[in-house]
């Protein structure tokens, strides 16, 4: 099948790669004309595990091209995904300009039985506002199916090809069946694929964020109250994950979450919500819950140092938002290191994929490690931000003898505070004791 996908970012990109590997034709179109010269050259302008190849791979077979001429790439296609970022305006709404600005460039030369694809997470009612935009400019109506995207940045490739479930919302028969066709391949385990309203589909995205935040910031709120009262937050995690009523998914407490999806598709839901007269409680306090637990480590660091963080060196390992993903929109890490400059303290930063995006935005304000002990030399403290697997098993006594002094605020948890003691560490972690190695 002939299908374009609109907008090459973290899921333009590996939709239309995944599409073109299972045989179909597929143009990628994005209005970022550097983007587009490096993909044409095979180079790709975001860390996803597994995708370079399977771009290459593409590209070189003919089944996958990069352009940004909409409209012809629209013209030639069946299938029009439209991946294009839905960004939050100031006051958490969606800012739907990219979409509107695709649809206006789209009609002139849309195929009679093209289909528009809604892939990006857009709120419940846009599928029927962009038919209706569509059917006004082409003077016919136009088929548009809502497909919200639940790949997660790091296992993206993994995840299209094998999705829990496929959601499609449609309003005709034959829209169903074309998806289905199209989706039979990655569905073969007997995997469902929904068929629903186009209103259905749209809520299903921003609900399914809107829970597996909740569970974040719920298990955040028991940690904080675990620190305060003598508790330990593993134990508790364990003792209710074991729960099959419960389970153990999103349920590890940390530093609050970031990343382009939950921040802003929690605020846009609670938005929708308003504007329809409810009062979104539970949403607004997932949210603020987030914007707190973020603060976390430059409060404990505050108290550690009796308020005294200016001429401190923090070393902070693990910047992106969640391992394996170069991506640092809304990552605790920036809220981090924007207290820790603004507190007067040196800040050295080390991360496996991500320096790039974060020197573009603090420059020469940071000082860049080259690897993961680098960072640690004459350090005050260390502060863990994203559990990188190579920041599992570092080498406790080297980091002793690099840092001026051992101390680390551990926003992941990530070590058992008995063999940390045993290190020689004053340690701290989330909903758990402060361990400190005479205490
Ligand atoms: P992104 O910012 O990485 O990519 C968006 C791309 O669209 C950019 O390359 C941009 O240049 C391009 N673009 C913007 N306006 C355009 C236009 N008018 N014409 C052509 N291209 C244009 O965004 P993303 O993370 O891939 O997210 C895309 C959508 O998918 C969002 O709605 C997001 O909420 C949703 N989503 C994201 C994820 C995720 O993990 N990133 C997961 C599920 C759903």
């Amino acid at each position: 099948m002939k299908i374009c996908v609109v907008g090459t970012g973290y899921v333009g990109l590996v939709t239309g790669t995944c599409l073109a590997e299972t045989g179909n034709d597929v143009t990628c179109v994005d209005c970022d004309r550097q983007k587009i010269d490096m993909l044409c050259r095979g180079a790709i302008p975001i860390y996803e595990p597994g995708l370079a190849e399977l771009v290459r791979r593409n590209l070189a077979a003919g089944r996958l091209q990069f352009t940004s001429d909409l409209g012809s790439a629209a013209a030639a296609s069946r299938l029009i995904f439209l991946a294009v970022g839905t960004p939050p305006a100031d006051d958490g709404s969606v800012d739907l300009s990219a979409v509107w600005s695709v649809v206006d460039q789209l009609t002139p030369r849309l195929a009679p039985d093209a289909i528009v694809v809604l892939k990006s997470t857009v709120p419940v009612g846009t599928n029927r506002a962009v038919a209706a935009r569509l059917a006004e400019l082409t003077g016919r109506p136009c088929d548009v199916a809502s497909n919200p995207e639940f790949l997660k940045e790091g296992t993206a490739v993994d995840d299209f090809m094998k999705p829990d479930r496929v959601v499609v919302g449609a309003r005709r028969e034959e829209v169903f069946e074309v998806l289905a066709d199209l989706y039979q391949p990655y569905l073969r385990t007997d995997k469902p694929l929904l068929r629903m309203s186009p209103e259905s589909a749209e809520m299903t995205k921003y609900a399914a964020n809107a829970l597996l935040s909740t569970k974040i910031s719920f298990i955040n709120e028991i940690a904080n109250i675990c620190q305060r009262t003598g508790a330990d937050i593993n134990e508790v995690r364990r003792g209710i994950g074991h729960d099959s009523r419960i389970g153990f998914a999103f349920l590890f407490p940390g530093v609050g979450y970031g990343g382009s999806c939950f921040p802003k598709d929690v605020r846009a839901l609670a938005a929708v919500a308003r504007q329809h007269g409810i009062q979104p409680r539970i949403l607004d306090a997932v949210h603020e819950v987030n914007v707190r637990q973020k603060m976390i480590l430059v409060e404990q660091m505050q108290e550690h140092f009796g308020g005294q963080l200016a001429g401190k060196t923090i070393a902070v390992w693990g910047l992106s938002f969640k391992p394996g993903t170069d991506d640092i929109r809304e990552a605790p890490s920036l809220v981090l290191i924007d207290a820790l400059l603004a507190a007067g303290a040196m800040v050295r930063v080390y991360d496996p994929e991500a320096m790039t995006n974060v020197r573009r935005i603090y420059g020469e304000r940071l000082s860049y490690g080259q690897g993961r002990d680098d960072v640690l030399a004459g350090a005050d403290a260390l502060a863990i931000v994203t559990e990188w697997k190579q920041f599992v098993h570092p080498d406790f006594h080297r980091m002793r003898r690099l840092m001026r002094t051992p101390v680390i605020f551990d926003g992941r948890n990530l070590y058992s505070p008995a063999r940390i003691k045993e290190a020689g560490f004053t340690y701290y972690s989330v909903g758990r004791q402060v361990v400190r190695p005479d205490g």
